[in-house]
């Protein structure tokens, strides 16, 4: 659905100079990848990348609705811009992603000089509607209830020149009570093998030595296949990641997020019998409590969950295990999380994302009864985090002695110009600050492997003497300033780059 909102100030003729853009992201890996595929497709229109500090001619605000006050905060930043739109009616302002979903006309109610809405499923729209908004002097609204073309076919301009995001679908067939995201995204939708394993080798390609396999909900994949000729097959998430690892020049691939409802036995295997899969699991427990997991919708219990880790232990020793747990769901008693502490203490997180449960309009837990006041969910809360970094911290402490090959990566240590160190991850996930030494240098994309020498809860420390540096093709292409490329509109693929995982908010549970 596409209208024509509220009248546009007007303005001078465009210049001939390329526009320039600047996309603003809110919330999770799949917007982080939406804006890749917004940065693409703006490029591939002819904007160029506003420079770092500069005002950009276009600003886009890729949003989120799970965060805590997102919409207090966008309108906000939306205000703050007025001034400058008002002063500059070329300038353009558009707003994507859930939000925008949730709140449609509402935005331009609320922020009359924004120029274009548009939806999750309207991604590829972005360019054509600034420019009809432009034209037209007419703002522009364009949200589809569903998705009409897998957002992956379309441009990308990847943020990394070694490490590269890779969607196998969109959507959520679950409904947990306190996520909107299936409201906002829609039905899955997956991706065919083809198409994604085409995506990876094209990244590969261009030098990227990691990808990410990226769904809400990656043990479902393959279901929206199943209603053509044949039954749903099982095992499709296993057989994606053994064809992974026989790609050449591909050193590590990890995914997100499983569901421990779906998660089967032979996607353990394949990560075991896959040298390139990382020994690195992130899978949502969300409570431990049996009775909370009913209220959210969860169709697992706690046993299960801590079935499936223990067997991905056995079958991969080494395997650091991270999650993401509520604090506070409403009705939660001090029984029900104790037994979050419990299966957590059990469970021996290498690292737990946390959140204190908050209403989110929209969502079925927002209509329940008993709320938790703020003050126990904190209190709750806070007794969870010391638990949380005790055992990390343990855990970290365990791997002390070892050796570690880290993928070089760039801003992941603050202090590391002060300390005079560099930092890359595990292929366990693991965070760690290491000393380069010698005079070769190092670049982001490059392998080193070292010994870790001190841990914290949230990083490891390698001050001794690399063992060995490997330059790679990653790493020339990083000190050559060049990002991989990829989908249709640019004539060829490219690349992309996870690591600094973002705030995991409500669509990677
Ligand atoms: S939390 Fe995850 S699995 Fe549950 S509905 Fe949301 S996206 Fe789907």
């Amino acid at each position: 659905m596409t209208s024509m909102v509220a009248p546009q100030t007007g303005g001078a003729a465009l210049d001939r100079r390329a526009r320039t853009y600047q996309v603003r992201t809110y919330g999770c890996q799949m917007n982080v990848h939406d804006s890749e595929r917004l940065s693409g497709l703006l490029e591939a229109a002819g904007y160029q990348r506003a420079d770092e500090g500069a005002d950009a001619d276009v600003v886009v605000f890729n949003t989120c609705a799970v965060r805590e006050n997102a919409d207090n905060k966008l309108y906000g930043n939306l205000s703050h811009l007025a001034p400058r739109k008002h002063a500059e009616p070329d300038m353009q302002i558009a707003v994507g992603g859930c939000l925008a979903q949730k709140d449609r006309e509402t935005v331009l109610r609320k922020a009359p000089w924004v120029d274009v809405v548009f939806g999750t499923h309207n991604i590829g729209s972005l360019p054509a509607l600034l420019d009809r908004a432009r034209h037209n002097r007419v703002a522009q609204v364009e949200i589809a209830e569903a998705l009409q073309e897998f957002p992956s076919a379309l441009p990308a301009s990847r943020e990394s020149s070694y490490a590269a995001w890779v969607s196998i679908s969109v959507g959520c067939n679950n409904t947990c009570t306190f996520c909107i995201v299936p409201a906002l995204r829609g039905k899955e939708v997956d991706r065919r093998p083809g198409d994604v394993l085409a995506e990876v080798r094209s990244l590969v390609d261009q030098g990227v030595l990691e990808i990410t396999l990226l769904g809400q909900n990656v043990n479902a994949y393959g279901v929206s296949f199943a209603d053509r000729d044949q039954p749903r097959d099982r095992g499709a998430f296993a057989t994606l990641l053994r064809a992974c690892g026989s790609i050449d020049g591909l050193e590590r691939v990890r995914f997100t997020s499983p569901h421990p409802a779906e998660f089967t036995d032979d996607v353990i295997e394949a990560m075991a019998e896959t040298p390139n899969v990382c020994p690195t699991l992130h899978m949502p427990l969300q409570s431990g409590s049996d009775r909370i997991l009913r209220a959210m919708r969860r169709s697992y219990r706690a046993e299960r969950y801590l079935g499936i880790i223990e067997r991905v232990r056995a079958a991969i020793p080494h395997a650091a295990i991270t999650t993401d747990l509520i604090v506070g769901f409403p009705g939660e008693t001090e029984e029900d999380f104790q037994a979050t502490l419990d299966v957590a203490a059990a469970a021996r997180f290498a690292t737990a994302f946390t959140f204190q449960y908050s209403k989110r309009p929209g969502t079925p837990a927002a209509d329940l009864d008993g709320q938790i006041p703020k003050a126990v969910v904190s209190e709750r809360y806070q007794r969870l985090i010391e638990l949380q970094e005790r055992i990390s911290l343990e855990e970290n402490a365990a791997q002390i002695g070892g050796t570690v090959e880290l993928l070089v990566a760039t801003g992941e240590g603050r202090k590391d110009a002060s300390t005079a160190r560099m930092s890359g991850r595990a292929r366990d996930g693991r965070l760690v600050h290491f000393a380069p030494g010698g005079t070769e240098q190092i670049r982001p994309g490059d392998i080193v492997v070292t010994t870790v020498t001190g841990a914290a809860p949230h990083h490891l420390i390698a001050d001794a003497t690399l063992i060995e540096h490997r330059r790679t093709r990653a790493g020339d292409a990083h000190a050559a300033g060049r990002k991989p490329r990829t989908g249709v509109g640019l004539g060829m693929p490219g690349l992309g780059a996870p690591e600094a995982r973002p705030e995991a908010v409500g669509c990677t549970r």
